[in-house]
């Protein structure tokens, strides 16, 4: 008999690891909470509408990807389109439009940052040359922090073939974005500082005097280096990746929320509401804590919630122009200092995406529009106020983030249904409040990264916080990581 491997989560990374898995020859058993895949980057079904979780744009789907290489390896038919122009960023006084093309973005630069062109321009062009350097390395393999020979990946042949590259990275390795800034003198160039904070709230849950240059780096090319909308949404990545599982022979469990977990014998004791049961190995994707060592949970590093508004608009929205442009796929509005509740219990920008929308039963509803917005909140308020407060809170921040997206499109005049959930939602359907993973500063993402092996033995932890960090594409990364990690430690007889 082969080796048991028991995954607790079902989001981005345990899938991943799972599927890796579950190809070699280990018996997989996946335990998830909700009933449906998927976590942060899944989906549920409300009044007949299937709406997104969290996540919205995939990245790395580019021939040869990051991504893109993990599902070809494991041959999944995942349908998706290239967002030519993904986002426009709207700050205090201008708006930026993100666009693929590199000539576009050039000019788009060039207009919309006139006051300090050149610097700018010098400025990008040197975050995108880090970021490819970045991007290189992570393309190895490797998996940070390195304590095991296959760890490295294939970092050792491509440091040799690329030396500029990794004394660049070497440089770089405990700046800050803000310290990148300041070597061209844009620290208090504030439209730049504006669009680079707004980025990185949500790529890399903190802004540019915190962020640690190299992996911010890719966070903020990557927009421009491929985003994607994958058919169906985000949820597709994850059913695919379950299915796989199942065909490969392992087991997709839903509706089973683990409650405990022990170790005795060189084995662990699962016990959910569904399935209990003995495993040679623990994958820990839930990113909460099940005891001393089973998770980063009770780690010294803050993590952000969410505040999520789901809605639907009436398809004639589409034909709106955003002055005299068409539409991108999301709007990122840096939201104004009036609006004191934005800059309460939640904070960061007002992040909206705009996709086609699906019935309960996958089938596209041609005359509707599926809108999600989004905000960081801070956990720690939402538990301690009474239900009338909750609610009038709750309400307030809706308004004034449906206000902030007024201010740049009409949406009131289109608006079919909306509904709003707090961390506290995220709680109830996915156990945790905190779905942000770490920020990605010097500590976490350089000097300190967190491994996707526990202190336990036979156990593992993967997803957003785990190295390299937040992100579907991260979290999928160390899934394999962990894959990886299992194969060369835990071998099959
Ligand atoms: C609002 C929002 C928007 C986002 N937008 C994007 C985006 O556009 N692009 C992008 O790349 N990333 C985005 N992200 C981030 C991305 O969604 C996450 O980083 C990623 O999906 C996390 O994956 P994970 O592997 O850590 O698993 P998670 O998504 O954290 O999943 C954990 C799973 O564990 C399950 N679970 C919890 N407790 C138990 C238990 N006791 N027993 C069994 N199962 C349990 C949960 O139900 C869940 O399914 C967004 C996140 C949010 C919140």
């Amino acid at each position: 008999m082969g080796k048991t491997v028991c995954i607790i989560g079902a989001g981005v990374g345990g899938l991943m690891a799972g599927a890796f898995l579950a190809k070699k020859g280990y018996q997989v058993t996946v335990l998830e909470k909700a009933t449906k895949v998927g976590g942060s980057a899944g989906s549920y079904v409300r009044k007949g509408r299937t709406f997104p979780t969290g996540a919205t744009i995939a990245f790395g789907l580019e021939e040869r990807g990051l991504l893109d290489t993990l599902i070809k390896e494991l041959q999944l038919d995942l349908p998706f389109q290239l967002l030519q122009h993904p986002m426009d960023i709207i700050l205090s006084d201008r708006r930026i439009s993100i666009y693929q093309d590199q000539k576009r973005w050039d000019e788009e630069l060039q207009q919309v940052l006139p006051e300090r062109q050149k610097d700018v321009q010098t400025f990008w062009k040197k975050l995108e040359q880090i970021s490819e350097y970045v991007y290189g390395v992570t393309a190895t393999g490797v998996s940070m922090p390195i304590s095991r020979p296959y760890d490295l990946g294939k970092l050792p042949s491509h440091a040799l073939t690329h030396p500029k590259a990794m004394l660049h990275l070497a440089r770089y390795a405990t700046w800050t974005v803000e310290d990148l800034l300041r070597k061209y003198h844009l620290e208090s160039y504030e439209p730049l500082r504006q669009l680079i904070d707004a980025q990185l709230m949500d790529a890399a849950q903190t802004d540019c005097t915190e962020a640690a240059l190299l992996p911010s780096s890719l966070a903020l090319a990557i927009y421009r280096r491929g985003s994607f909308y994958i058919e169906k949404g985000m949820g597709q990545l994850c059913e695919v990746l379950a299915e796989r599982i199942v065909e490969l022979g392992g087991e997709v469990i839903l509706a089973a929320t683990v409650k405990e977990l022990t170790y005795e014998q060189k084995k662990w004791h699962v016990t959910s509401r569904k399935r209990s049961g003995e495993f040679d190995i623990v994958i820990n994707n839930t990113g909460i804590s099940f005891g001393k060592g089973t998770s980063y949970a009770d780690s010294d590093s803050f993590s952000w919630g969410a505040f999520r508004v789901d809605a639907l608009l009436k398809d004639s929205f589409w034909h709106q122009e955003l002055q005299g442009r068409p539409l991108p796929f999301a709007l990122q509005i840096v939201p104004s200092k009036e609006q004191t509740v934005l800059f309460s219990d939640v904070h960061g920008p007002v992040y909206a995406t705009f996709q086609p929308a699906y019935d309960g039963q996958g089938e596209k509803v041609l005359e509707e529009i599926m809108m999600t917005i989004s905000i960081h909140a801070n956990e720690d308020g939402w538990r301690k106020e009474s239900k009338d407060v909750y609610k009038a809170i709750k309400q307030q921040i809706t308004d004034a983030m449906f206000k902030e997206i007024q201010k740049v499109i009409n949406i009131k005049d289109y608006l079919i249904y909306e509904e709003s959930g707090t961390p506290l939602t995220y709680k109830k359907y996915m156990g945790k409040t905190s779905v942000g993973g770490f920020p990605l500063t010097v500590r976490n993402a350089i000097t300190k990264p967190k491994s996707v092996r526990s202190s336990l033995p036979q156990l593992y932890i993967v997803g957003e916080q785990a190295f390299p960090g937040p992100g579907t594409l991260s979290s999928a990364l160390s899934g394999y990581h962990a894959a990886r990690a299992i194969m060369h430690t835990h071998h099959l007889k």
